[in-house]
Order: C-alpha cells, then structure tokens, then sequence
C-alpha cells in the first residue's frame, strides 16, 4: 500500500500545457445532450433544457485535504469527483458535467497525471458525467484540484437547506463515520511505515472503512429513489463535514430545531468494531466524522409509510420548533444541546 515507485516517468515540461491537456482529454468521451461544446473552445457551452441548472465547486489541496502517502492518485482524482457530485445530489439533481483544474508542481510526472485522470475518468464513466473543461497550471509546491459540477433538474424538484418543519422526519441515508475511522486507520498506519518501511500493514479488519475514506461513492441513488417513492424532501443536505454540523445548517436555514436519537444512528459493524479499538465513542464519530458522502434530508411525517423499511433509509428524529434547540437524546434517555462541531478548515 505504501510504494516507492521508482518508474519511467516523463517530465510535464517535454509535453507542454496543451500537449499535456490534449494527452489527459483526449479519452473522454461526451455522454449528454445538453453539453453543445466540451474541452477545446474557450468556454464549454451547456444547454439548460428548461430546466434549472445548479453548479457547485471544492478545492483540494494536498497536506490540507488529501495525503498522497496513504492516498493514491487514481483513488484522489475519483473522490474529488465525488465530492462535487454529493453536493449536486444534495440539491436532488442530477449531475451532468465537470470542469476539472489542477495545478501541480515538477515533483508529478505525466504518468501521476495520468492516474489522477484514470480515476476521474473511473468517476465520468460509473456516474455518466461530461468532462467538459478546466484548467492547468504549475505550483510551487504541491498538488491543488479543483472540480466545478454542474446538474439539472426540474425547477419543482429542487431541494433547498431551508423548508424543514417542525413534526418533519429527518433520515440519513447508509451508514455514518466511516469514512473518519478509514482516516484514523490510514493515519496510524502511516505512522507504523515511517518507523519502519518493510511493515506492509495488515488492513483485513478494515476494508469497508478505508473504502469509504479512499473511494467513497456520491448518492446518484437517492434523487431517483426518492423520485420513484413520490417523495420531494423538504430540506436536503450532504454530510461532508459530520452530521452535526450538517443538521445545524438545516436547523439554521429553516428556523427549526431538531431532535435525533442516538439508539437510531446507523452505523456499520466494522465502525463500531473499530471504535471500540480505538476507544472512541461511535456516536461521536457519527456526529462529527465528516467525509460520508451520505445524504441527510427531511420529510413530511405523512411520507414515513413510503420509507419504511427502506435499507438505504433510517429516520434518526424530528424536526422540532427553533426555541428547542438542536438537541441529542442518549441511550440513558438524556437531552444533550448539540454543537456544530463540523471539520473547520481554518482551525490549526
Ligand atoms: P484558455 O487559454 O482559454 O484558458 P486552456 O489552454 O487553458 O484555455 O484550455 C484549453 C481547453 O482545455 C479548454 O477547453 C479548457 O477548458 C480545457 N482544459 C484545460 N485544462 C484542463 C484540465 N486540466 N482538464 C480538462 N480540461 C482542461
Ligand atoms: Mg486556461
């Protein structure tokens, strides 16, 4: 898992810049017929066809978002796709395009380019995305990524952060915290590989958790779901910063409160296994792990029979009146006022 790849490698100079974008471009092929115009002009061209479009950007930066050392490169080109694509199924729309801009710096041969982009490429394919622009350049240091994704849907099917209602069910979909356990395995890992370079690591015990860190998978399911089931959710949100953080954005933005149950987190089994080495309590993981890449949304209580026994669905709580507060109850029956405790980018 962690190599020294000593390889041939081709410098990015022998290329050039459009040399270099052709070569990582060329095998993308346009799957949508509102993309007019892709790579290659001085804008990509998108036809809306009567419907609303959204669009939404993250920027990437290794040492701060990505760690090439336990993070492979195919792996990192195809979760920065994810996460814009999370961000566009959190508006129930569905996905269409990317721009993708990178800027990297002489340590990267073509050939790490390549990976990078065999894994975008992974995402355009299994997610039915064009590859329809962006930009290169060179930095001093290091690798910066930044992916902009761009959906459509019906104006009547978008959902916003803001129309949670006290009485409204709020459901999580999959399981949660283990893509911040995936991390907390890799991290120590790391660590043993410095000491010593010949330890392979023995990851058997953590597969689904360091999947869900190094390859997770956008909710493209969950608008068709929820379309097919004849639900429009009153409020949708990603959880990419934990779901404390996440339910405090749906509270705030719709004047509510909320109160979720701590029995009702879903949690996989390799989650709670690994919580329990590392003597960490599950249920804060589930709040504040961050990196799921699941959805959090609301519905009318009256929807709940449509839900019910859905696997890819669990009910966690309420929305409640915003003087309630945003509040946990423990498996002791206790209500403890939650803190938006979401991973900050600008804490040390
Ligand atoms: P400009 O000078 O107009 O910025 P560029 O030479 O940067 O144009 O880009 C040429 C074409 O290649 C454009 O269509 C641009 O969107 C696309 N492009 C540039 N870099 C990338 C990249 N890293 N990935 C995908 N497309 C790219
Ligand atoms: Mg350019």
């Amino acid at each position: 898992m962690f190599e020294n790849k000593e390889q041939n490698k081709t410098s990015l100079e022998s290329l050039g810049e459009f040399g270099l974008i052709d070569h990582l471009t060329k095998h993308f092929d346009i799957k949508h017929s509102s993309t007019l115009k892709g790579v290659g002009d001085d804008c990509a061209v998108i036809s809306a066809e009567d419907n609303e479009l959204v669009v939404t950007t993250d920027l990437l930066i290794e040492g701060v978002h990505f760690d090439l050392s336990y993070m492979p490169l195919k792996h990192l080109g195809y979760k920065s796709v994810m996460v814009n694509l999370s961000d566009v199924y959190a508006m129930n729309a569905e996905a269409k395009q990317i721009t993708v801009s990178i800027a990297v710096s002489n340590r990267f041969p073509l050939e790490a380019l390549e990976e990078l982009y065999a894994g975008i490429q992974l995402a355009c394919n299994t997610y039915n995305i064009d590859l329809i622009g962006g930009d290169t350049t060179s930095s001093t240091k290091g690798m910066l990524i930044s992916i902009t994704a761009i959906g459509s849907t019906k104006k009547e099917d978008i959902v916003y952060r803001n129309g949670a209602k006290p009485t409204d069910l709020i459901v999580v979909t999959g399981d949660l915290g283990g893509a911040y356990l995936g991390l907390q395995v890799l991290e120590r890992e790391k660590q043993v590989f410095q000491v010593n370079p010949n330890n392979q690591p023995d990851l058997d015990a953590y597969t689904y958790i360091i999947e869900r860190q190094l390859k997770p998978e956008a909710r493209k399911d969950i608008p068709k779901l929820l379309k097919d089931l004849g639900i429009k959710p009153t409020a949708m949100i990603d959880i990419s910063d934990g779901l404390s953080s996440e339910l405090f954005h749906i509270c705030k933005q719709s004047k509510t409160g909320c109160k979720v149950y701590e029995t009702k987190f879903p949690l996989d089994p390799q989650v709670i296994s690994t919580c329990e080495e590392f003597n960490i309590d599950s249920t804060m993981v589930a709040l504040s792990g961050g990196e799921d890449y699941e959805l959090l949304f609301t519905i009318p209580i009256s929807d709940f029979d449509k839900i019910k026994g859905n696997p890819n669905l669990t009910v966690i709580g309420h929305i409640t009146e915003e003087s309630q507060g945003v509040k946990l109850v423990t498996r002791a029956d206790e209500e403890i006022e939650l803190k938006a405790q979401g991973w900050n980018s600008f804490k040390e």
